[in-house]
């Protein structure tokens, strides 16, 4: 155990971590190693009790999938089943995820935060916030972000940086549900390469692709998001995926535009309306929405 976890610990018992993590938000410094506080702070109760959840596993034995489970499990306050934006959104990644090689069975929370993001976490277990969904304008833009972020699962990216940052921490066995904790903290505070990120970009703008979206829903994404005050969105949320620079979203945004325009497709659907509406075109297909020809 490191001095990081048993500091961290010691303020659970203490019972000032919320205080301090609040803070640490505002300072716009890093996370606690675990996301328990995160969630904590959004207000809604994280499962504790399930056997699965408290089931003590060395750290070298848990699967991905497994471990994907438990996240969905613990944190499944934050899956409102009667909420538009959540049927909505389940649909989508069930059906962009159909052909997943990983054979995940695909879910997505939504948080509560204005500025817009995403994330994803082992097991095919994929965040977005409140404000990813007023951000975009069309599904074809939506889809490009959680293909970005369906990539980063597929490819691996997920569970190899989880993987690495257990071992640094030399843990030995735990519950299953702390484990979970540990996942995602880890994935809300991102460290992938650049190559890896330019390769979940490269996996969403193939799925715009390959499923006849808008291949310049991409560009349009990376748009608004350069276009959005990076130190605001800072200190209001601690994803922090998509923030990366301002010139970095410039700089994917023209490169999505010329990728875009040398794909050259005959036609293409766009999904304002489906956007407005929450029906997923995999429901509902408007005539109108598809463009070219
Ligand atoms: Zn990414």
């Amino acid at each position: 155990m490191n001095v990081r976890l048993i500091s961290f610990l010691s303020l659970i018992i203490c019972g000032t971590l919320l205080s301090v993590a609040l803070a640490l938000f505002e300072a716009g410094q890093n996370l606690p190693p675990t996301a328990a506080p995160l969630f904590e702070l959004m207000g809604k109760p994280l499962k504790t009790a399930d056997a699965t959840l408290t089931r003590i596993l060395p750290i070298d034995d848990v699967d991905e999938a497994q471990l994907g489970n438990a996240i969905a499990l613990r944190y499944e306050a934050y899956r409102d089943k009667n909420d538009p934006d959540q049927i909505y959104l389940e649909n989508l990644v069930r059906n962009l995820s159909r052909d997943s090689e990983k054979g995940f069975d695909y879910r997505v929370f939504i948080l509560p935060y204005s500025s817009p993001n995403a994330a994803a976490a082992p097991g095919g277990v994929l965040f977005v916030t409140g404000g990813l969904l007023k951000m975009v304008e069309s599904e074809s833009e939506l889809v490009s972000v959680l293909g970005h972020e369906i990539g980063h699962v597929e490819l691996g990216h997920c569970m190899d940086l989880v993987r690495f940052q257990l071992l640094a921490e030399k843990m030995e066995a735990r519950p299953l549900g702390e484990i979970a904790d540990l996942a995602v903290g880890i994935m809300l505070l991102p460290s992938f390469s650049k190559t890896q990120e330019a390769d979940a970009d490269r996996y969403g703008f193939q799925m715009l692709i390959k499923e006849s979206y808008n291949p310049f829903g991409m560009a349009n994404a990376f748009e608004k998001l350069a276009a959005l005050d990076p130190d605001a969105m800072e200190s209001a949320n601690p994803l922090t995926e998509y923030f990366r620079s301002h010139p970095y979203s410039i700089l994917r945004a023209e490169r999505y535009r010329s990728e875009a325009t040398q794909a050259d497709l005959e036609r293409y659907y766009v999904g304002e309306r489906n956007l407005k509406e929450r029906i997923s075109r995999f429901d509902t297909e408007y005539p109108d929405e598809w463009l070219g020809e």
